[in-house]
C-alpha cells in the first residue's frame, strides 16, 4: 500500500468511524494518524476533509496534536452523502500483488461490493480480507467517493449461483467463445443491480461456464480477442459497465 493518501486533487481526505456532524470530532486511526504526524507533519489549524460512508463529506481542521495522537474537528459539510451505482465485482482470487491491485481500481471504478468466489481452477484459496479493506479504503480516500466497497467472504461457486440475489444482473467475462461484444452487448441493458463476473487465471472450466450461461440474468461478454489476465479483465469490463450503464 501507499504512503500517499492525498489524492489527485491535491486535497487531503480521510475516512473515519466516528458520525460527523458540526463541532464533530474524531480520531483518526494508526495508519492516518502515522501519515498525519510523520509524512504531513500536521499542525494545530491545518485543513483536511473526512467521510464515514453515512454523513457526507466535512471540511474538518486539525485542533489537537501530541506525539502519538491527534484530533479532527468537523467545521462544515462540503458534500451530502452519495453511493456509486449498485455494481459488485465477482472474482476469483489471484496472487497477491494483482489482488491488491483489482481492490484498488475496482474501488476507483466505483464497485460497491468485491466478492471473491473460489472456482475449479482458482489457484489461491487464502484470501486476506483485512489487507483487501485496507486498499479498498485507501483507494476511496485517494478516489473522492463517499463510500468504502464491502468486502464480502470467499463464497464456492456453487453456492454463488444458488444464493445469487433474484434480480442482479450479471455481466459474465466469457473469452474465447462466441460471446457478444461487451459494449454491444450491454447497450440497451436496464440499470439497477448488477455484478460483473470474472474467472481464475486458468478460466472458467465447461461446467462453470454452462451453468453461467443457463441463468436467464446472465448476459456473457467478450472483451475482445485478446486473453486477459484476470485482473485486466475485471478492471476492464467494470470501466465498459460504468459507461454503458452506471454514471456514464
Ligand atoms: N482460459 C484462459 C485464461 C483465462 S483469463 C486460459 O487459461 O487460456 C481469466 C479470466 O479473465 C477469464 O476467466 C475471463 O473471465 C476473463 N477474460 C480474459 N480475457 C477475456 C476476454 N477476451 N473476454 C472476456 N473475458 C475475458
Amino acid at each position: 500500500m501507499s504512503e500517499d493518501l492525498v489524492y489527485p486533487g491535491g486535497k487531503l481526505r480521510l475516512f473515519v468511524d466516528a458520525a460527523l456532524g458540526q463541532g464533530a470530532r474524531a480520531i483518526p486511526g494508526d495508519r492516518q494518524t502515522h501519515y498525519l504526524l510523520h509524512v504531513m507533519r500536521s499542525k494545530i489549524g491545518d485543513r483536511l476533509s473526512l467521510f464515514n460512508g453515512r454523513d457526507g463529506e466535512w471540511s474538518a481542521t486539525v485542533v489537537e496534536v501530541s506525539k502519538r495522537q491527534c484530533v479532527l474537528e468537523c467545521r462544515g459539510q462540503v458534500a451530502p452523502q452519495s453511493d456509486v451505482p449498485d455494481l459488485w465485482l465477482v472474482f476469483a482470487p489471484i496472487k497477491r500483488t494483482p489482488a491488491d491491485y483489482v481492490v484498488q481500481k475496482a474501488t476507483e471504478l466505483g464497485v460497491r461490493r468485491l466478492q471473491p468466489v473460489i472456482t475449479r481452477r482458482t489457484i489461491v484459496h487464502r484470501v486476506n480480507g483485512e489487507r483487501m479493506r485496507a486498499n479498498a479504503l485507501e483507494a476511496a480516500e485517494q478516489s473522492g467517493r463517499l463510500t468504502v466497497p464491502d468486502i464480502a467472504e470467499p463464497v464456492p461457486f456453487a453456492r454463488l449461483l444458488s444464493e445469487w440475489p433474484h434480480g442482479r444482473r450479471i455481466v459474465f467475462c466469457d473469452e474465447g467463445g462466441d460471446a457478444r461484444p461487451i459494449a454491444e452487448a450491454l447497450r440497451d441493458q436496464p440499470s439497477g443491480p448488477w455484478a460483473v463476473v470474472t474467472g481464475p487465471e486458468g478460466g472458467f472450466d465447461p461446467g462453470e461456464r454452462a451453468a453461467l450461461r443457463a441463468l436467464p440474468h446472465v448476459t456473457p461478454v467478450s472483451l475482445g480477442v485478446r486473453i486477459l489476465r484476470a485482473d485486466t479483465a475485471a478492471l476492464a469490463a467494470l470501466a465498459v459497465w460504468q459507461a454503458c450503464i452506471g454514471e456514464g
